[in-house]
């Protein structure tokens, strides 16, 4: 098959344009460094099917970043058929600078003359066919968001492919050009492919060329000795880029029109949002409360606060079907109304099958095993879908306005000096949605050990699946402490991930896990409205991959789940009374004592395996936790409410009356499986992508010991408030320690190598 390949800086719309093309839904972002790894789809428009390569976005094909590296070896190695290179035509000169770049590698080029609608909108005008002319490379005008010209596009570049191209250089009047010559007639003696491009690489002194081409490199540095130009010495790479812009900014410029005033105004609107939003104080403090705000709009049950001023009951709607859907005490949130709304679908179907089933005379067992197992489990989880949704919908706006780049930028400018660049910010914050995705993105960051350190602590970023866990928890302490607002709950859990997150991962960049922070060079994108097309293919992505995992994973979980709790080692079925004696029971109040420190142990007395057993089943995927509670739930109450399917938040309600179980204990449950291994997609990935198996091993150690020991101490604090200053004091001497160390004031490595190798010794007598 024929293959294409996107090339193009950062947040050009590489991506939109690949979706556009092939139909798929990869993901968009407002930001650099979404896209890491190549993606492939099928453009099937032209006369044959031919295949699209999503290149990671990149400035130059130097290898300065492993986006660069990526792409280039694509370029070079894979030999496509055509470069589609995609240009941002509101920052033309910038983008042109990689296409004078690729215009030296033989190979066919279209220039996609992309965000066409944005320089309309802006009053600006910008000719395709005198750049053409100009450039000499065929330009085509585009806006892959409204679509617009891709047929055009798409039909030159099949007729581009069909033609064999030499590369060409904007370098030719250069004071370089000789040697670039001379180096590329020794390449070419050496058949070497693609060899003007190799040659001027060469000439810049890249590192991969030097390795690749020692004997002329010695050429260049020879000739370097005899060199000296005014400005930049002989610093080669510093000429030849400085040629490169120069002949952008002489030759090409000229084809923009600028609209003056709109370009002031433009300018100025988003430079001032800005001078709020990063501002060096108000920067975070409003970052908090932009995300309080959408917490509330999604999880409260008092809305906007006005619950405690209203004559009760006057939403309520006490006795009629629709009972609390609008509210109870409080007014909901769009989220709680939502979820109200589903959880009145769910519950009438499972009553309507339940009351089939028993009128139809169908075995007990056969109604407990649809209706409280599968039903119970399933609809604890799907409950949860439209806040998830709500959430999602937000955070994509967030991200796609361009205002999670400024976050970034403003956590780079705090953290930078504690050994934290910005850079590793963009994949912790990615976890927020999904962390398979955003533990692949840590390929962007150069430091392998930075990388390490935050590909451990990205799951502590809760993404969507854990969403559940803490709303349904959450709910369960609101019941205890009598309040309404599961919001400041959920929202203090997401702060507590992002926490225990810089916290371990600045300790980790200052003891095992030290290295250079490399410099965070990041164009903040403009903002803009976020695209309603963009939003709903997030929207829908989310919703696609929640459903199939609902009916994969979660349903056989739940299954599986049903039959161990009601059969006993001999395989008898056991009612529900009797579900103490079931394997899963046995299997649970087995590991029921490690959680003890934690709050959800052995105090919890003879239902307290089933938190036990339901922060194991979370290590398969996050949801399972409320499934299990919903399929186990009916069973341990059924001595108090029969007949009644338990989801979500009842049923941790109804745990909470059958163990026992306090508010601290509550929050260690939520902070443990926030913290600990994360599922099985997310482990996987995180394999693949450390260093070494005993890298990745350390880091289920991490995950296991952060979650155990962050856990207890919110247990300890919870019924011990004193205890909190003795984790304070223990926690201020480590830290002291550390930093007494790395200053060379006193020799902790030192004396862990001789501890080590003393018990080493041991070993050995
Ligand atoms: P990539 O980093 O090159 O893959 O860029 P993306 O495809 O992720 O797009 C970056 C941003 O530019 C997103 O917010 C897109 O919605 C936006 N964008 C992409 N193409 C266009 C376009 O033709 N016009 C406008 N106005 N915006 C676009
Ligand atoms: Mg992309």
């Amino acid at each position: 098959m024929m293959k294409f390949a996107l090339a193009g800086n950062p947040n050009c719309g590489k991506t939109t344009l690949f979706n556009s093309l092939t139909g798929s839904t990869a993901h968009v972002g407002n930001w650099p460094g979404v896209t890491v790894d190549k993606k492939e789809g099928v453009y099937k428009k032209c006369a044959e099917p031919i295949s699209i390569v999503d290149l990671p976005g990149i400035y130059s094909l130097s290898p300065y970043t492993p986006e660069e590296v990526i792409s280039r070896n694509y370029i070079l190695d894979e030999k496509p058929d055509c470069i589609i290179n995609i240009v941002d035509a509101t920052n033309l000169e910038r983008n042109l600078y990689l296409t004078t770049q690729i215009m030296e590698i033989d190979v066919p080029i279209i220039i996609a003359l992309n965000m066409m609608d944005a320089v309309e909108k802006n009053g600006d005008r910008i000719e395709p066919s005198e750049l053409e002319k100009k450039i000499g490379l065929p330009v085509v005008a585009i806006s892959a968001l409204k679509e617009n010209g891709l047929d055009e596009l798409m039909s030159r570049a099949y007729e581009v492919s069909k033609q064999k191209r030499i590369g060409s250089t904007v370098l030719a009047g250069t004071e370089l050009m000789h040697l670039i010559g001379d180096c590329k007639i020794a390449l070419e003696g050496q058949k070497v492919d693609n060899a003007l491009f190799h040659a001027i690489k060469l000439v810049e002194l890249d590192e991969i060329e030097v390795k690749m081409h020692p004997e002329s490199a010695k050429m260049v540095e020879e000739f370097k000795q005899t060199f000296k130009d005014d400005t930049f010495g002989c610093d080669f790479e510093a000429i030849v880029a400085d040629s490169r812009y120069k002949y952008i900014s002489t030759n090409y410029s000229a084809v923009v029109v600028k609209n003056k005033k709109s370009e002031g105004q433009k300018l100025s609107r988003s430079d001032r949002a800005d001078k709020v939003l990063t501002h060096r104080v108000w920067g975070i403090p409003i970052f908090l409360l932009i995300l309080f705000a959408i917490f509330h709009l999604t999880f409260s049950e008092n809305f906007l606060f006005i619950g405690y001023g209203l004559p009760e009951g006057w939403v309520s709607l006490e006795g009629t079907a629709a009972e609390g859907l609008f509210g109870e005490g409080g007014i909901n949130s769009p989220g709680v109304f939502l979820q109200s709304l589903l959880g009145l679908a769910t519950d009438s179907i499972t009553d309507a099958i339940r009351t089939a089933m028993e009128n139809g005379a169908v075995a007990e067992w056969a109604t407990g095993f649809v209706c409280d197992g599968i039903l119970g489990g399933l609809f604890s989880v799907l409950s949860f879908l439209p806040q998830i949704l709500l959430l999602f919908l937000f955070f994509s706006i967030l991200e796609d306005s361009g205002y999670m780049a400024r976050v970034a930028f403003i956590l780079d400018r705090i953290f930078r000096k504690f050994g934290l660049s910005g850079r590793a910010f963009m994949p912790m914050i990615m976890g927020f949605g999904c962390s398979v995705p955003a533990i692949i993105n840590t390929r962007t960051l150069a430091d392998q050990n930075e990388r390490t350190a935050t590909l451990r602590v990205i799951p502590f970023f809760s993404c969507g699946a854990k969403l559940p866990i803490l709303t349904a928890v959450a709910g369960g302490i609101l019941s205890l402490a009598n309040i309404n607002n599961a919001d400041i709950i959920t929202y203090s859990m997401y702060l507590l991930g992002v926490v225990v997150a810089i916290c371990a991962v600045l300790l980790m960049r200052n003891t095992t896990m030290k290295g250079d922070v490399p410099p965070f060079i990041m164009e903040l994108p403009a903002y803009h409205a976020p695209q309603f097309k963009n939003l709903m293919l997030h929207l829908w992505d989310k919703l696609e991959h929640f459903i199939k995992k609902a009916f994969t994973i979660i349903l056989v979980s739940t299954i599986v789940i049903w039959f161990f709790s009601h059969f006993s080692w001999s395989w008898h079925y056991l009612p529900d009374e009797q579900m103490n004696e079931s394997i899963l029971a046995n299997l649970g109040q087995l590991i029921q004592p490690l959680f003890t420190p934690l709050g959800f142990g052995s105090q919890l007395g003879s239902f307290g395996w089933v938190f036990a057993v339901a922060a194991i089943t979370g290590l398969i995927a996050k949801e399972n936790v409320i499934a299990t509670f919903g399929t186990l739930a009916s069973c341990v109450v059924s001595g108090f409410i029969a007949d009644e399917a338990l989801e979500g938040v009842d049923a941790i309600e109804a745990l909470i009356g059958a163990t026992g179980i306090g508010i601290p204990a509550l929050i260690a449950f939520i902070a443990f499986n926030l913290l600990t291994i994360p599922c099985f997609a997310a482990v996987a990935t995180a394999k693949a992508e450390s260093p070494s198996k005993s890298s990745f091993r350390w880091t289920l150690l991490f995950w296991v010991a952060t979650s155990y020991i962050v856990g207890t101490m919110i247990y300890l604090i919870g019924e011990w408030w004193w205890t909190l200053f003795i984790i304070l004091a223990l926690w201020d001497a480590a830290i002291t320690l550390i930093v007494l160390n790395n200053k060379g004031k006193i020799h902790l490595d030192g004396a862990f190598a001789t501890l080590k190798s003393k018990l080493g010794k041991r070993k050995t007598e």
